[in-house]
């Protein structure tokens, strides 16, 4: 039995829900992916095969069987449809029985799912266009803060004082960048990442979110040079690095400030 605001329910049934609600997230969020940057409707029109035109019916949209069973190809035409697809589903699924399974039923679980289900989003988005969406950032900004207000995920406080200080370092970041480089390393994607981060985090972890980031990014740029690897001219958008610091900060940020500040207390 797992306990719920409505009083315990039967393990299978929650996990089954779980399954069900992860995989239809997952279907939204490639929605999401293929949608957003291209400034397309989320809603209209339904899909359809990007070939033949061919729409696809709410039986073959199924999250992850329906792929199976149309084994990866347009019923139309043939032409293959990406795993991106399913990969996606099955991701969010499991993702969302993570949640339930660490959190239970509640607004916690389904608060963190969205946001690990917006970040595999955003980071695919980010890679291919360079773009972190406001339509994602914004909205989980919300569902951070409702949170914290309204759930106590974190003191309220914290979370609205994460906000500014997310919004603020990486807005300093995008001037600094400006004026000093004469380029555009960071955009205003990556400073309402920052809002969103903070909100989550609260301020301690959202600012060491920044270092953990960087900290990867030349991790990253490091391994590239040693194995030789080909990186004049190839740059790598830093929302991947960003949302993969978000989740380490989530799980470790107060204890790994909390080792920091032991550190220099003796
Ligand atoms: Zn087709």
């Amino acid at each position: 039995m797992v306990e719920s605001p409505w009083g315990p329910l039967p393990g299978w049934l929650v996990f089954t829900f779980a399954l069900i609600l992860g995989g239809s997230l997952g279907s939204f969020a490639n929605v999401l992916i293929y949608r957003l940057p291209e400034e397309l409707s989320l809603l209209r029109p339904a899909s359809r095969c990007p070939k033949c035109g061919r729409a696809i019916k709410p039986v073959e949209n199924i999250p992850v069987i329906s792929w199976i069973l149309l084994g990866g190809r347009c019923k139309g035409c043939g032409e293959s449809i990406s795993i991106q697809y399913p990969l996606i589903e099955a991701a969010s699924a499991i993702i969302i029985m993570f949640c339930v399974f660490k959190w239970g039923v509640t607004y916690q679980a389904l608060a963190y799912g969205l946001l690990f289900i917006g970040l595999i989003a955003l980071i695919l988005i980010d890679l291919r266009h360079w773009l972190l969406p406001f339509a994602i950032t914004i909205p989980l900004t919300v569902v951070g803060l409702a949170g914290a207000i309204l759930f106590g995920m974190r003191p309220w406080a914290d979370s609205l004082i994460g906000m500014g200080v997310g919004f603020a370092i990486f807005l300093v970041m995008l001037l600094a960048g400006k004026w000093i480089f004469k380029k555009e390393a960071l955009g205003g994607g990556d400073v309402v990442f920052g809002m969103m981060a903070g909100a989550f985090l609260g301020w301690k972890s959202v600012i060491l979110m920044m270092f953990v980031a960087s900290f990867l990014g030349t991790l990253l740029a490091v391994i590239m040079l040693i194995s030789g690897k080909e990186i004049a001219g190839r740059s790598v958008p830093f929302g991947p690095f960003l949302a993969i610091a978000l989740v380490i900060c989530l799980f470790t940020g107060d204890a790994m400030i909390a080792w920091y500040i032991n550190m220099f207390a003796h």
